[in-house]
């Protein structure tokens, strides 16, 4: 793969070593560096501005909640009837954004639906929007998002190739963003879960990848982002590679060694090496 790798994605990809550390070139095989010791956690800074918790934080499980609205008011039902109504993608972004009961609607400038190729193998989920994404109307565009094209494009991925091989398709849990980018609540995200669960199944990727612990509670079920990161797991009936979100990274940064370490576990999957 790495011979096909453009000029552009391998002085990206060179970058992201760098910036893991990676300052020499000494050998032909590459070091594991994963597989040395971490250091031990410590209760990170505070939370910057981003829309992703410290992952240190204690996840909680991100499930359904129950409402207590109206009889006949029911937001995830009316949710689940609007997400299955759409037949295409464009058809479930209009659906969306008709949609009228996440109050974040009110808050947010624009509706972030998505990004990348539509009929790219791997699909990214991150969480949602942050200032940038709003104001740009697209996801994963500030600075967590730069990184994530770095991180992938040292793999050969990119949101701009028009190779479904090569391309990546990124979309978030919610496509509004929460003010003061504050943790999206579990009604919101219990009313924007068919909305995405229909998005997968529409743009059918081979592989999806969650980004943090929200996206990986919505998706999978699961809790504890730290433990079950790198491990495959399911979202939409197939196969879900959960990452630690990399608006992480940025206030974490011992942490992009597991990052590397998954980004060569999908490179492999996507190889098709066991
Ligand atoms: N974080 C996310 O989860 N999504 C974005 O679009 C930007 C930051």
């Amino acid at each position: 793969m790495q011979s096909e790798l453009s000029p552009e994605a391998m002085l990206a990809a060179l970058a992201w070593q760098v910036e893991l550390g990676a300052d020499e070139a000494i050998r032909d095989a590459p070091v594991n560096r994963y597989e040395e010791e971490a250091p031990a956690a410590k209760s990170g800074p505070k939370r910057e501005p981003g829309p992703e918790p410290a992952a240190e934080r204690s996840a909680r499980t991100v499930g359904a909640p129950a409402f207590a609205g109206a009889p006949g008011n029911d937001p995830v039902a009316e949710a689940r009837a609007a997400a299955a109504s759409a037949r295409s993608l464009d058809e479930l972004a209009e659906a969306m954004a008709a949609y009228e009961q996440c109050e974040l609607k009110q808050g947010a400038k624009s509706f972030v639906f998505c990004d990348g190729n539509p009929k790219a193998r791997v699909m990214i989920v991150g969480e949602a929007p942050g200032r940038e994404e709003d104001q740009q109307g697209k996801p994963f565009v500030g600075r967590a998002g730069q990184l994530l094209d770095r991180m992938f494009a040292a793999i050969g991925l990119s949101r701009a190739s028009p190779d479904a091989e090569h391309a990546l398709y990124i979309t978030n849990i919610l496509p509004w963003r929460p003010p003061q980018n504050r943790d999206p609540s579990a009604d919101e995200l219990a009313m924007m879960t068919p909305f995405i669960e229909r998005h997968i199944e529409l743009a059918d990727p081979e592989i999806v990848v969650s980004m943090g612990r929200f996206s990986l509670g919505v998706l999978t079920g699961l809790s504890g982002i730290t433990r079950v990161r790198g491990k495959w797991t399911q979202a939409a009936g197939r196969p879900c590679l959960p990452m630690l979100h990399p608006a992480y990274l940025l206030r974490t940064p011992a942490a992009k060694r597991e990052a590397w370490a998954d980004l060569l576990e999908l490179q492999a999957r996507l190889a098709g090496k066991p």
